[in-house]
């Protein structure tokens, strides 16, 4: 066991709020009850000042947990320094393929999961400290988190919620009143985030590569079981999930793609089974366009750059059915399916492309080129990603020059082709083409004034991505594009 899990059994800790009133339900936990060696049991660091950063109320009571109102009191609670009701916390055995490396022994090294709640709906979601202190994963590192990380993820992955995108969501942020050593001395932080589950292709990868046939049928049972029931009822349930996995990852990079988004570190250990968008690293939304964009600082290769997002998808899909393989022994079976991402993945992005451009359902067959050539002039021009669609439905209802030469004069008379005026155009583009993103200057501007101390811009930001489609007064500043000398060229992991 690390040593800081020892260093910290012995202080005193409340194992539950339930003697405060409340209406809401507990934690309640079906992960351990798979086999032992699925997980360990662990103890979160107890943060000595915990202080709310800030806390999403409509996602606490959507997920109908029985919570205090007082900050200071979900700051305990969201930090380690207390659990909430039922909390039975537990580390996640995982390995992954990391930039295409197998690292067989990964898990989570700075997480905790403390329970799952089930909301009114029915929907099982998994509630998890991150950053909590170490667990048995930790392999030398610290399982702490700086404030910048929280801040970050907090902030996107809640306006990827926003956005529209399957994502974890982020219940909580909380100062730990602890520093942690980086490269500097910063300011520590835990993220509580909720997840359909934290099931990833590497959860799968760490039995097959044991091995443990057994371990990988209980996990795959157990997946199809809260994810794809319908793959259940399935002649060949196994392949039934390898295919509804397959289909959920191509309409979620067809989602990134579409809005500009780029992971950063699509190793298998960061593919959801439930098709999330999950772990928010050094992740990225593109200002100026370009196909081969990368931002992450240890993607040197561009392995996971912007364009390459689906081939990757297809790539770590096909790390996935290598472990079904071994309950499941139909190779053509599994190639066949993986040989139908493309056809998963390009007819949702094409449709999502031709909304973007005020087309709709979609642009038809023929039309393609349009989208490509629309990308081409902006990568050429090096335009922004995102404001070009705005202004593009702007220039058309002000009738003004195109910008963009015959590729816009192109669309303007495709556009038009239909009986709708230009207004309607207009407003059916900009009902999914968000002006507010989480650009990565504001979001590095956020976690700039947090670390000093100042939460208000994070706030503002916040406040902003609630309504992405729809510039707020006030807030006009968190639609422009950066400066040359603002723009943020590399982005960091979250450790
Ligand atoms: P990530 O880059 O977030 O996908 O993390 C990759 C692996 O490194 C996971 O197993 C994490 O749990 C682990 N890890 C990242 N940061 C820390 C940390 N500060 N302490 C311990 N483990 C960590
Ligand atoms: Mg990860």
């Amino acid at each position: 066991m690390a040593a800081g899990c020892e260093a910290k059994a012995a202080r005193p800790r409340l194992e539950t709020n339930a003697k405060r009133p409340h209406n809401g339900t507990m934690l309640t936990h079906t992960y351990t009850e798979l086999p032992e060696h699925f997980y360990a049991p662990v103890t979160p660091h107890a943060a000595p000042e915990p202080r709310l950063l800030a806390f999403n109320t409509p996602l606490a009571t959507e997920l109908g947990l029985a919570l205090p109102d007082a900050p200071d009191e979900l700051a305990a609670l969201f930090s380690g320094a207390q659990l909430p009701a039922g909390a039975k916390p537990i580390a996640l055995a995982y390995a992954g393929h990391q930039f295409g490396q197998l690292s067989p022994q990964l898990g989570d090294g700075r997480a905790a999961l403390l329970g799952e709640a089930v909301t009114a709906a029915g929907h099982r979601f998994d509630v998890q400290l991150k950053g909590s202190g170490p667990t048995p994963f930790s392999r030398g590192g610290d399982g702490k988190s700086s404030l910048g990380p929280v801040v970050r993820e907090y902030v996107i992955s809640e306006a990827m919620h926003r956005l529209g995108v399957p994502t974890t969501r982020a219940l909580a942020a909380v100062r730990t009143g602890e520093d942690v050593l980086r490269d500097t001395i910063l300011p520590g932080g835990v993220l509580t985030r909720v997840a359909a589950s934290h099931i990833r292709i590497g959860t799968f990868e760490y039995f097959a590569i044991r091995g443990d046939k057994d371990a990988v049928r209980q996990l795959a049972d157990y997946a199809i079981t809260r994810h794809y029931p319908e793959a259940g009822a399935a002649d060949k349930p196994y392949r039934a999930l390898f295919a509804a996995v397959a289909n959920a990852h191509a309409q979620l990079v067809a989602h990134w793609m579409a809005l500009g988004f780029i992971h950063g570190v699509m190793n298998t250990d960061n593919m959801s089974i439930a098709g999330e968008t999950i772990d928010y690293g050094p992740c990225a939304f593109l200002d100026e366009f370009a196909f081969n964009k990368v931002f992450s600082s240890i993607d040197r290769g561009g392995r996971y750059a912007y364009n390459q997002q689906p081939l990757i998808a297809q790539w770590n899909l096909a790390r996935f059915a290598e472990c079904l393989l071994g309950i499941d022994d139909d190779k053509a079976a599994y190639e066949s399916i993986l040989g139908t991402f493309d056809d998963l993945f390009e007819p949702a992005y094409r449709q999502k492309m031709a909304a973007k451009l005020g087309f709709g359902p979609s642009l038809g067959d023929d039309d393609s080129p349009l989208i490509r050539d629309f990308l081409t002039t902006l990568n050429e021009r090096g335009d922004d990603y995102t404001l070009s669609f705005r202004e593009l439905a702007e220039r058309l209802v002000a009738d003004a020059e195109p910008r963009l030469g015959s590729v816009e004069e192109r669309w303007r008379v495709a556009v038009r082709a239909g009986d709708r005026t230009d207004n309607d155009i207009r407003a059916a583009m900009d009902a999914v083409n968000p002006i507010v993103i989480p650009r990565n200057h504001q979001v590095e501007r956020a976690i700039q004034a947090s670390i000093g101390g100042d939460d208000s811009v994070m706030h503002a930001l916040i406040k902003a991505l609630a309504s992405p489609f729809e510039l707020q007064l006030g807030l006009e500043e968190f639609a422009i594009a950066p400066k040359p000398a603002e723009r943020v060229v590399r982005t960091f992991c979250g450790t």
